[in-house]
């Protein structure tokens, strides 16, 4: 392997630890600690998971967890209820409602209700709207958090030729924007993307978000360039009846050519929950008027 290794894990929890640091000073000003509450309609074991670490992270960064836990078969009324509470209540300074959720529940209408002030995964229209024309919001968590991990990587981004594999609400797109918004000249690949090797091969950033196991292949790459991979696939393992996690990127071939990349576990997927216990901190001090330095986190 010749590409550094990009430690998510490690700037996660140092990023979690300047969390903490700055939930304690707001709790010595606002006299309440920053809260977060997470909805989890339905019982997905995998949000369950992600559910039970948020709750254990907010609470380790000294912040209120808030966690309401739904049957599958909640209306869509009463779940928009529980947003129309939480959003009125002034102990939750964040609202994140796990998704999926069940079919016949409409997620933009639930994504709709909560206040684009409390919504720190950044999926409403009103913060999407102002990551697109540069007003202070909140920027989905795992996006947010590659451009810190870039940030971090490489300093100042500008000019740098950046490709976004993948067109999501939740990853691509809001990608696209940051590395946009870092003077990136950006292009977004997907599905129906022509010779999409050819364009990847082009990128000094390569984020590969499309949810397809070992797709971005050694010969893809241009030599040197960073690979951050935000893929999460669950695939067989060499042992029988066992199964193991890999990224979109080939990462043995992919890192002999790259000069930094992102491990699967322990590089992106770290970020998120650390980004959104960053997120909570911001929504707590300005819900509560306190100023918080652009660039104390
Ligand atoms: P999605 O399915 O909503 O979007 C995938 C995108 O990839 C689409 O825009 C599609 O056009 C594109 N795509 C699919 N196949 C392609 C192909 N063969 N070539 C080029 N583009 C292709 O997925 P998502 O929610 O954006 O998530 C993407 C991946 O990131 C998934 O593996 C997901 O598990 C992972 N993820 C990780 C984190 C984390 O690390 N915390 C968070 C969110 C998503």
């Amino acid at each position: 392997m010749t590409a550094a290794l990009i430690d998510g894990k490690a700037f996660a929890e140092s990023l979690r630890g300047r969390v903490g640091e700055l939930a304690a000073g707001f709790q010595a000003k606002a006299g309440r600690k920053a809260g977060l509450a997470v909805v989890l309609v339905g019982e997905d074991p995998a949000s369950q998971v992600y559910v039970r670490n948020k709750g254990k992270q907010t609470v380790a960064c000294g912040m209120a967890s808030f966690e309401h836990k739904l049957p599958a078969e909640t209306a869509e009324a009463d779940l928009l209820a529980l947003v129309e509470r939480l959003n009125a209540d002034p102990a939750v300074d964040g609202i994140l409602v796990q998704l999926p959720l069940p079919p016949h529940v409409d997620e933009q209408k639930v994504i709709a209700t909560i206040n684009p002030d409390k919504d720190v995964d950044g999926f409403h229209v009103v913060n999407a709207g102002r990551l697109a024309v540069g007003q202070a919001g909140f920027v989905p968590c795992t996006p947010l958090g590659c451009v810190m991990l870039l940030r971090d990587r490489l300093g100042d981004l500008a000019g740098l030729e950046a490709v976004v594999i993948g067109r999501s609400n939740i990853v691509g797109k809001p990608m696209a924007q940051l590395l946009l918004a870092q003077s990136c000249t950006v292009t977004i690949a997907h599905s129906r993307t022509r010779d999409l090797p050819g364009v990847v091969r082009r990128a000094d950033i390569v984020v590969a978000a499309a949810g397809r196991a070992e797709m971005v292949k050694a010969d893809w790459i241009k030599p040197g360039a960073t690979v951050i991979d935000v893929g999460i696939n669950r695939v067989p393992a060499a042992e029988a009846g066992k199964t193991k996690l890999v990224g979109d990127v080939d990462f043995a071939g992919v890192s002999e050519v790259a000069g930094a990349i992102t491990p699967v576990p322990g590089g992106v997927g770290p970020m998120t929950i650390a980004v959104l216990l960053r997120n909570t901190l911001v929504a707590a001090h300005r819900n509560a008027g306190l100023e918080l330095a652009a660039d104390a986190i």
